[in-house]
């Protein structure tokens, strides 16, 4: 792998605003799913770390300020049930921000059928539902689905390994390729999380390449970033090889749904 440089490019390329952004309120979840960090990082290794209000109500005036409509996801390497403002925050998200998609991932673990209709009516349009074990599958069917959830079953005995992400090699699952084509993620998405870094993908789980953080600089001009315009720049070329975590991922590289799950 060639030397990663941090030199700063001389045109500035900028790159269509971000149609999702992730936000993690709190780095921890409930479970250890073996192709997650959870299954290898002890909770005790890593600092834990809870978004203030303050930082969430920043965020959410700038994606105002931005007319955002596209997706946002108040969680990322997490379960965002763990955070107990969440039914607040997804408030003060459809207050500000009608139109844009506001969805949410869990295990479950935390969800109770109750639960789901107030944060439903709070402004959640979609909820991806993951069933990874019998518990996870019979807590799913206490919820009734009033059309926003998609139940995900990925219990070991159903779901294909062979189709997940190696989360740029630091888990051994899926395709064993490498890939070194490019890469819509860092064109398409941003990932905040709790401490306000703005990380390359949903990939990079811990957290190791930093574009920037929020409390410095706008959410704007972190994606118009040196940062970010070196790692488009590669991999619109095809150069994975490149880059730090790039180089040894096996995503393929597509599209995402702004409206993911439905
Ligand atoms: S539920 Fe999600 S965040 Fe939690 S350990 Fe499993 S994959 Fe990771
Ligand atoms: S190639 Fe992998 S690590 Fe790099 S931006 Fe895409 S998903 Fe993230």
């Amino acid at each position: 792998m060639k030397a990663f440089k941090m030199k700063p490019l001389s045109t500035n390329e900028r790159c269509p605003l971000f149609e999702i952004i992730e936000i993690e309120t709190i780095n921890r979840c409930t479970r250890k799913c073996p192709f997650c960090k959870w299954s290898y990082t002890k909770r005790s290794d890593e600092k834990k770390m809870v978004m203030p209000m303050k930082t969430i109500d920043k965020i959410i005036s700038n994606l105002k300020k931005m007319n955002f409509k596209g997706r946002i996801s108040w969680f990322s390497t997490n379960d965002p049930f763990l955070d107990k403002r969440m039914v607040e925050i997804i408030r003060r998200t459809r207050l500000n921000l009608p139109h844009a998609w506001i969805s949410l991932a869990t295990n479950g673990e935390l969800l109770t059928n109750k639960k789901y209709r107030t944060i439903r009516k709070a402004g959640l349009d979609a909820l991806e539902y993951n069933i990874y074990d019998e518990k996870g599958k019979i807590r799913s069917e206490t919820i009734i689905n009033d059309g926003a959830i998609v139940f995900q079953d990925k219990r070991p005995d159903i779901a294909n390994f062979d189709n997940f992400e190696n989360m740029a090699g630091k888990v051994d699952y899926g395709s064993k390729t490498n890939y070194n084509n490019f890469c819509n993620r860092p064109f398409q998405m941003m990932i905040v999380k709790p401490d306000g870094n703005v990380i390359l993908c949903c990939s990079d789980m811990h957290g190791e390449v930093v574009m920037d953080n929020i409390n410095r600089n706008s959410l704007e001009q972190i994606w118009n970033s040196e940062m970010y315009q070196i790692y488009r720049r590669e991999l619109k070329g095809g150069n994975r090889k490149n880059l730090k975590l790039c180089s040894k991922c096996n995503y393929c590289g597509g599209k995402h749904s702004v409206k993911y799950p439905f």
